[in-house]
């Protein structure tokens, strides 16, 4: 059976599922293709919206209050203040309890297992009562196994970075005894099961653990593995034990709250009857008369076209491999989307290695309707949207505003594919 649908989105991660959605709200019937798994299981489940602005200045208490300062083809200028409110907007009817930040325009501040504070729009509920704007004095919790959360480190750093409350940090014995790379979902599933170490539960043992080091602290933060399924059980029963509020720290890849995220996305994709082939990589493309006609997947070496009427190209950037670079230069793979660039590689990066490094805004370059154009501006495809990553023109990480730009452009580009089908 050939596949046909009205829309084909390409990429499973947050700007592809947004776009799938946005698409979908239309009246479109959709399906999503993705490759491998996103890569939401790296990244650390927050939705930074803009940290700070196109100059570097910040924390932004106001993330919308530093959208004047953003290059004009910044792809937050193309789609406007609107975009990033209904892209918010859609991410909590689909966050529901899950994440909190919905009430106010103002960022979190975050800490990080770097020690870092992190300015965000959202965050996960389970990070909730480790805010930096709260002053309750913290205790950090990090485990002989899992070397890259040094609790007393992070502990240091918030403290040098002028928090407003006391904070330390400890390595304790997790109650369970794994290899030093345990995957991170052995100790989550641990604490989900409760499983008996030594005649009490993981969750009793780990707080026994735990308390003697409290000094008074009122909160304690772990690192993100306090239980998957069962997370608010584990939390909910850990606080009773302790006697203290708990929170997980955002941790580095591979992240549970990364996954999490992942999971709600795909619910949320299931429900609003969109179709999704994963596994598959797209490899190419098909025309008709101009306009696009087909994206081609492989399917275990069978090159197999899904026809639609529109597309949105959602591949994520470098990372993701939505923009791929060579000695050759740098090009996005499926479609063959213009990508500007120096031609002299050295000319990609600078010498400071925090410095403005051109490779950082490289992507496909929109028009106002979000459609990929060529280098003498008009579209590539009268019928080919892009979003998130894949766009180029934003420096998401130095501006903290990665699953912003994804939630925004995947919003427009998914109505523009939707109604041109
Ligand atoms: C380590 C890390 C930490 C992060 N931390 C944060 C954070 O703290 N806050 C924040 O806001 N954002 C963060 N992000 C960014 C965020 O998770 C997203 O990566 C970003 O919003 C871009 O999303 P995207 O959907 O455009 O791309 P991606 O998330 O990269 O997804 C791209 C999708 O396209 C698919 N794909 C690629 N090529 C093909 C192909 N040829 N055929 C089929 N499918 C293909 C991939 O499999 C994937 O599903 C982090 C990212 C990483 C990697």
């Amino acid at each position: 059976m050939p596949i046909s649908e009205d829309v084909v989105v390409v990429g499973g991660g947050v700007a592809g599922s947004i776009a799938a959605l946005s698409a979908a709200e239309t009246g479109a019937s959709v399906r999503l293709v993705s490759y491998k798994k996103s890569t939401l299981r790296h990244a650390s489940g927050l939705i930074d919206v803009l940290g700070f602005t196109g100059d570097g200045e910040g924390p932004l208490a106001d993330p919308f209050a530093g959208l004047d300062s953003l290059a004009e083809r910044h792809p937050y200028r193309i789609v406007g203040e609107d975009a990033i409110r209904e892209g918010l907007a859609l991410f909590d009817e689909i966050a529901g309890d899950e994440y909190r930040g919905s009430h106010t325009d103002a960022n979190a501040l975050v800490p990080t297992h770097g020690g870092a504070v992190k300015p965000t729009a959202r965050y996960p509920r389970a990070a909730a009562a480790g805010v930096a704007s709260d002053d309750r004095d913290t205790l950090l919790v990090g485990f002989a196994t899992m070397t890259d959360f040094e609790a007393s480190l992070a502990a240091d750093h918030l403290a040098a970075a002028g928090v407003p409350f006391d904070v330390s940090g400890v390595t304790v014995e997790f109650p369970k005894t794994f290899r030093a790379d345990a995957k991170i979902t052995r100790y989550a599933k641990a604490l989900d099961t409760d499983e008996a170490v030594g005649g009490r539960g993981t969750r009793e043992a780990l707080a026994a653990a735990v308390e003697p080091h409290l000094d008074g602290a009122e909160r304690v933060g772990f690192p993100s593995l306090l239980g998957d399924d069962h997370r608010h059980e584990v939390r909910a029963d850990l606080e009773s034990y302790l006697g203290a509020a708990v929170f997980e720290v955002p941790m580095g890849p591979p992240s549970l709250p990364g996954l999490r995220l992942e999971d709600l996305l795909f619910d949320a994709l299931d429900e609003a009857g969109v179709g999704i082939s994963s596994g598959n990589k797209a490899v190419g493309y098909e025309t008709d008369d101009g306009d696009l006609s087909a994206v081609v997947v492989d399917r275990n070496g069978r090159e197999i076209p899904y026809h639609a009427d529109a597309f949105v190209l959602a591949t994520g950037g470098l990372v993701g491999k939505g923009i791929d670079s060579s000695r050759e230069g740098v090009r996005e793979p499926i479609f063959d989307c213009y990508v500007p660039h120096p031609d002299d590689r050295y000319d990609w990066f600078v010498d400071d290695a925090f410095g403005d490094h051109p490779f950082a805004t490289f992507g496909v370059v929109p028009d106002d309707r979000l459609r990929p154009t060529r280098a003498d501006g008009h579209a590539e495809y009268e019928n080919l949207f892009a979003a998130g990553g894949v766009v180029g023109g934003a420096d998401v990480a130095a501006e903290k505003s990665a699953s912003g730009v994804s939630l925004a452009t995947g919003v427009v580009a998914g109505r523009e594919a939707g109604e041109t089908a």
